[in-house]
């Protein structure tokens, strides 16, 4: 295959994907505001709740697209006007050694990247998020927030390309098996230790103080032989108002984290309820299965992409004559979006049947009623689009939408 027809792909590639996307949106939003489906959620949205939420979705509808169509832009100029190449020839006058240009090329488009999305996030918190109500975030916590995760992805994202090219300059061959096994080794790490890690770096997490909270969530957890030495509140609210909670870990470092929004928000029995459903998702092993899942993934992504990185074209379709694993691997990335756009419908059919079997498990060994008030709370208070487009549902949801939740909760 010739490098102007890897372009013309990449090019396609990415035309395709901006008119999917943005019409995916448009029906979404439009399958929000149809009167008739307004209609059938009139029960969990008063007159004016549900005029707030329709401007609500408007509003991220229009910011979203203003962020995606610069985006789209952007990518599209640095394409065409070969700014990749660019960048690549710069870092070759700083430095010689091949680990060291790469390091610093992504290093270098990291930041950039970071700086372009900076307006869009400020907009979207300070602005969008404002004006509904549901900011909490300080200006301080955005500017620690933004330095912090720039440290952490710098020092994470480091020590892994820098294994991974020495790896690949060692030995060329065999590079995408070994690869494989340290981010396989990585990942593990961090599902393991990733919520203890991470997470007090940017939230506080204190046990659980309620008394009455922590006595019902250990008649739950006994009475399902499940041992929870972890319950941890966390400051969501230090952020935004919205109510949340997740499970974590395997084994011993199993955890699971509650917004101190949600406990706000919710009742006792329903937040068991939201813990019940959480623990389903460990008793019927989908933390695990999407944990495999997720390595089979990047097993096909490298085999692919190991076996493509000695075709000098790769390079050469980014405007680069001398071929670079960072510049293969970029072009690698960009023709590889239909993939991972199909990878990634896959993923959610998965975990949206996930979701409803976690929901089923938490209403047979706990209380149905209490977890659909929660949910209907949890959902409503956060002004979701009630009435999503399937299509938009199959492509983007993770989480069924409400209506089928309840669905399958009041399923015989
Ligand atoms: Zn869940």
């Amino acid at each position: 295959m010739t490098p102007q027809l890897l372009f013309a792909l990449i090019v396609a590639f990415l035309i395709i994907n901006f008119i999917l996307e943005t019409g995916l949106d448009y029906l979404n939003q439009k399958s929000g505001r149809n009167i008739k489906n307004t209609e059938k959620t009139d029960e969990f949205y008063d007159h004016d709740k549900k005029t707030k939420a329709l401007a609500y979705s408007e509003a991220k509808f229009k910011s979203g697209l203003i962020n995606s169509t610069f985006s789209f832009i952007i990518v599209l100029v640095a394409l065409f006007a070969g700014l990749f190449a660019v960048l690549d020839n710069y870092v070759r006058g700083l430095v010689t050694n091949e680990i060291l240009v790469s390091l610093i090329f992504f290093a270098l488009l990291g930041l950039i990247l970071t700086v372009l999305e900076l307006p869009f996030s400020i907009y979207e918190i300070f602005v969008v998020e404002e004006k509904f109500g549901f900011n909490k975030t300080t200006k301080l916590t955005f500017i620690t927030d933004t330095l912090k995760s720039l440290v952490i992805s710098a020092i994470f994202a480091g020590i892994i390309l820098t294994s991974i090219l020495f790896i690949y300059k060692n030995l060329q061959e065999w590079f995408w098996l070994l690869a494989w096994i340290l981010i396989a080794a990585f990942s593990l790490f961090m599902f393991m230790f990733g919520t203890s890690l991470i997470i007090p770096i940017f939230n506080k997490l204190t046990p659980v103080e309620d008394q009455e909270l922590k006595e019902q969530v250990s008649a739950y957890c006994e009475s399902q032989g499940f041992s929870l030495k972890r319950l941890f509140v966390m400051d969501g609210s230090k952020r935004s108002t919205k109510a949340n909670a997740f499970f974590s870990g395997l084994g011993k470092s199993k955890t699971i984290v509650l917004f101190d929004t949600l406990i706000e928000k919710l009742e006792t029995k329903e937040i068991v309820a939201v813990l019940a459903h959480e623990i389903g998702h460990y008793k019927k092993k989908h933390t695990l299965a999407m944990f495999a899942l997720s390595n089979v993934q990047t097993f096909i992504f490298l085999f692919v992409l190991g076996w493509l990185l000695s075709y000098p074209q790769l390079s050469q379709a980014l405007d680069v004559v001398e071929p670079s694993f960072h510049i293969s691997l970029l072009a690698f990335v960009l023709l590889f979006s239909p993939i991972s756009l199909l990878t990634g419908i896959i993923n959610n059919a998965i975990s949206r049947r996930n979701e409803f079997e976690a929901d089923t498990f938490a209403k047979d060994t706990n209380d149905a009623t209490a977890l659909k008030s929660g949910l209907v709370k949890i959902t409503t208070d956060s002004l979701s689009n009630l009435n999503p487009h399937p299509w938009y549902v199959k492509v983007h949801h993770t989480h069924p939408p409400l209506k089928a939740r309840i669905k399958n909760l009041q399923k015989q």
